[in-house]
């Protein structure tokens, strides 16, 4: 403190600046008086709530919730606006086993301290003939008294923040906040399938759920048959937890983790730890910017989740969570592979039709169309299928091992399309279509990752090969040596900004073409500065998507039944290691709509 300046002094708050300080924390826009009255309702045991949004002039104006839960006798309806009362916990040592959603006694007491209240209430089974009405502005109550009201609770919250100008003032656009609403109500409607709510913007519906006992149709109801369509089952258990709900095909995937809905003992919650675990479940089964469409319910001891983190109860805290999340990577990721996760053609896609004769060929459309005619296999005599056979023989997988049985039907090659594609017919009768890169690069990714070759997987090079690299490549570079070794690179440095390659991985193939090794070595430096994997990942990622052979490669029958027979062989045979589709197929019923024959 300066000098000149009066020393401080300590004094208590006010009653009601304390509530409006606190109110703050648990009331920090409109959205949260939604959540915190239907969380109420839902406590209150109601089997159905309603919620009124009413707005006007870009403006929300009013938020009612009406339930036909337990209600409140006249007493426990005033006392409920108190700070800090609520019938839901007495000591805190109640909150190890605690069930309902509310326990802190702050959202009523804070609603009211910064808006204009009405509440109405009549307990149910009581006897009790009238209900009790309640007006409260600012903390203050204005009117109390009895009312004819059916069994219940209906809460009226209007002017919210007419008492805070500053807050007010900070309020988002109506419609960012309604899509916080709905978010907030998605997370709520999936967590209480039994319960049916309906939400309703200016009388106009939003939003309905039905109370059912399974999941699937309040997700329906929620998401859209879509949805439902492109989501399994996962449910597993393990000792201090039980996991149950959907995820989705990796076909359907997000940009962001916006529909990963995770609820712990019936709470919904967010949680980046579990969202990072449902993800990494996918491992390379998704695009690294990508992310799944997961609705998950998990059952945990009640004693390892804590509760009470935030005021907003949104946060836990969960003890042992990296087992947690553990087990619920290993259970996406052993649902998923339990799938048929071969994509489907989109018969409706336009995208499929071929455009008029007459039209011109867009500019985009640059890859050899002689080759693009499907009349068998073009038995090449294309002095790539020499290298390609090079590196599809180093590839191939070694004998002695266990093979489980393959995830891909039994796949007889038809032709050849481009150097990019391999066309084939399954036993079923379906036409199937591989990309021959995307598919290599997942042989290549498997067997690097599985370290089949250990004691040769290095080979030396005839003439090393230099490197130069900026000083924050050369200081990238250092750190990924040991990791590099391990994959089979012998690299040095050679002091400055040079390095100096002797040995490449044997799954790299020949490598006249010693650009490629400055390539490789790009990639890597590149993506440790973006990158989330790990280094192993990384550096295996990019040895197989540079060892794979490369699109515009004629390959010959032979080497296609090569590729597809080592696909089968893999335990992910549906994705890259990127998350790009090896093989999609089309069914007769899918050709004859694309055909418009049905
Ligand atoms: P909490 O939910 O943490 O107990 P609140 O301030 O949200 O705190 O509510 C205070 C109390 O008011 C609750 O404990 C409950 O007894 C009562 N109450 C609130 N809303 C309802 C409702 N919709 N129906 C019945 N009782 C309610
Ligand atoms: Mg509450």
């Amino acid at each position: 403190m300066s000098s000149g300046q009066d020393t401080p002094v300590i004094h208590l708050l006010d009653p009601s600046t304390v509530n409006q300080i606190a109110a703050g924390e648990v009331v920090e826009r409109p959205s949260s008086v939604v959540k915190e009255l239907v969380e109420n309702a839902i406590d209150a045991g109601a089997g159905s709530v309603r919620i009124d949004l009413l707005a006007s002039e870009g403006k929300i104006t009013g938020i009612r919730i009406i339930d036909d839960g337990c209600g409140m006798s006249p007493q426990d309806a005033a006392l409920a606006f108190v700070p800090h009362a609520t019938s839901k916990i007495s000591g805190i040592e109640d909150l190890d086993t605690i069930r309902t959603l509310g326990f802190r006694g702050e959202a009523l007491a804070s609603i009211a301290a910064v808006a204009n209240v009405t509440l109405t209430t009549k307990p149910r089974d009581s006897g009790i003939v009238a209900g009790t009405r309640i007006v409260i502005s600012g903390g203050v109550v204005t009117e109390h008294g009895e009312v004819g009201a059916p069994e219940g609770t209906t809460i009226l919250v209007e002017d919210i923040f007419f008492n805070t100008p500053a807050r007010k003032k900070f309020l988002k656009s109506i419609n960012t906040e309604l899509a916080q609403i709905h978010t907030i109500m998605e997370g709520i409607c999936f967590s209480h399938p039994q319960i049916s709510f309906r939400l309703f913007y200016n009388n106009h519906e939003q939003m309905m759920t039905d109370r059912s006992t399974r999941p699937l149709d309040t997700i329906a109801r929620l998401f859209g048959a879509d949805t439902v369509k492109n989501l399994f089952p996962v449910e597993s258990e393990f000792p201090f937890m039980t996991i149950s709900g959907y995820i989705s095909q990796p076909s359907l995937s997000r940009k962001d983790m916006a529909r990963m809905l995770v609820v712990i003992n019936g709470r919904f919650i967010s949680s980046s730890v579990i969202n990072g675990a449902v993800r990494s479940g996918y491992g390379t089964l998704l695009a690294k910017d990508r992310s799944p469409v997961a609705f998950l319910s998990l059952t945990i001891d009640t004693a390892l989740v804590d509760v009470n983190v935030h005021p907003t109860k949104k946060l836990v805290r969960l003890s042992r969570e990296k087992e947690i999340a553990e087990a619920i990577r290993k259970s996406v990721s052993e649902a998923l592979l339990r799938q048929d996760l071969i994509p489907a053609a989109e018969a409706s896609s336009q995208s499929t039709v071929l455009p008029p004769a007459t039209a011109e060929k867009p500019a985009a459309y640059t890859y050899p169309v002689a080759d693009a005619v499907v009349r068998g296999v073009s038995e090449s005599t294309h002095t790539g299928t020499i290298d390609s056979d090079l590196r599809l023989r180093q590839t191939e997988l070694p004998t002695g091992i266990p093979v489980l049985p393959s995830k891909l039907p039994a796949i007889e090659v038809i032709g050849e399309f481009g150097g990019i594609y391999i066309l084939g017919r399954t036993e079923s009768g379906e036409l199937v279509i591989i990309d021959q890169h995307a598919a290599h690069e997942r042989i290549l990714y498997e067997q690097v990752q599985l370290r089949l070759n250990a004691e040769h997987q290095s080979q030396e090079l005839i003439w090393p090969v230099i490197l130069h690299r900026t000083p924050k490549e050369v200081s990238i570079l250092k750190d990924l040596i040991p990791a590099l070794s391990e994959e089979g690179f012998v690299l040095e440095e050679f002091g400055g900004d040079t390095f100096i390659v002797r040995a490449i991985p044997v799954v790299l193939g020949r490598m006249e073409d010693t650009g490629i090794i400055d390539e490789i070595i790009s990639d890597l430096v590149s993506d440790a500065t973006t990158g989330s994997a790990n280094n192993r990942e990384r550096i295996t990622r990019v040895i197989a998507c540079r060892g794979a052979i490369k699109a515009g490669t004629v390959c010959s029958r032979e080497q296609c039944r090569r590729i597809i027979h080592q696909l089968r062989l893999t335990n992910n045979p549906f994705t890259c290691p990127h998350g790009r589709p090896t093989i999609i197929r089309f069914s007769r019923a899918d050709l004859d709509a694309m055909f418009k024959r049905t």
